[in-house]
């Protein structure tokens, strides 16, 4: 999806059978990937290279989604007398019994796709995060799109519940050095530390997203997940430098 400064994202990537809205909104999540990184380079902050992740997290969602709606297609216009049979024993089936209801294919809904080979997301990366609620430290309600929107173009680092004074200079440090906003999200009755914190009563956060299980979470501009990791240490630097195609940069030197 990219040939040298030239980049292709919605229809002119990819098409798509139009069952479960795929076509536009992952149109979208193309734009919404290029921006932040096209952003972040031209202001100095990330390495060109990142520029390479693109393709490979879209040309991978392109690749999904095409098979997904294909399938879909395919089941409302069988090409082949296997499918054919497989769809009359599908719809016969799914009267009488619930089960052979999820074969009845009409169009499987548009998802955020998963970035599994992406040279900018660690392994524990990849996922979208879900607009989930929170408090900010006034009591006031906000969603992880607010605190996006605070990070302002730049990498977000969530902290989950209590940490020590340590770590917490450690990111006030990265967050003077590096295109890195830190937030401590703290439940009910934890202490606040000298970070920046919001306040998770019901436990939206932590339980948006299976990833929320660690000590951190690195968020990308556009709501996906780069890494997670179990301490606030050496391994949340390197995994900023990655998301920001400083990884990438070396590997190719
Ligand atoms: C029947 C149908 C139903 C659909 N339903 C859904 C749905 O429910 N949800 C969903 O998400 N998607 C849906 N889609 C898909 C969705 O409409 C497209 O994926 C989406 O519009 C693609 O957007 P795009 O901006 O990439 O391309 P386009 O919308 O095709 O925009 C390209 C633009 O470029 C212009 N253009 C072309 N050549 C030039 C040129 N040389 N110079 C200047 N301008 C030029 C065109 O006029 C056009 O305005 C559906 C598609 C169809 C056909």
């Amino acid at each position: 999806m990219r040939h040298g400064r030239v980049y292709f994202m919605g229809d002119s990537a990819k098409v798509v059978s139009p069952f479960g809205a795929r076509g536009g909104n992952t149109g979208i999540a193309d734009a919404d990937n290029l921006a932040w990184k096209l952003t972040a380079v031209l202001k100095g902050r990330a390495a060109p290279a990142l520029l390479d992740s693109y393709n490979e997290e879209r040309h991978e969602a392109a690749q999904q989604n095409v098979m997904v709606t294909n399938r879909t297609a395919r089941f409302l216009r069988p090409g082949s007398p296997v499918e054919k049979t497989f769809r009359t024993a599908a719809l016969g089936l799914a009267r009488q019994h619930a089960f052979a209801r999820q074969f009845v294919n009409t169009g499987r809904m548009a998802v955020a796709n998963p970035y599994t080979r992406s040279s900018a997301c660690e392994r524990s990366g990849g996922q979208s995060v879900q607009n989930v609620a929170f408090q900010w430290a006034d009591g006031t309600p906000g969603r992880v799109n607010d605190l996006l929107r605070w990070a302002d173009g730049r990498l977000l680092v969530l902290v989950f519940g209590a940490t020590s004074p340590a770590a917490l200079q450690r990111l006030g440090g990265l967050a003077e050095t590096a295109p890195v906003r830190a937030v401590q999200v703290l439940g009910p009755t934890e202490p606040a530390g000298a970070l920046e914190h919001v306040r998770d009563p019901k436990g939206h956060l932590q339980g948006a997203c299976h990833v929320f299980g660690h000590a951190w979470a690195l968020v990308r501009p556009d709501s996906y997940v780069a890494a997670t990791g179990e301490s606030v240490d050496a391994s949340l630097v390197h995994a900023v430098g990655h998301a920001l195609g400083a990884a990438l940069q070396e590997d190719e030197e």
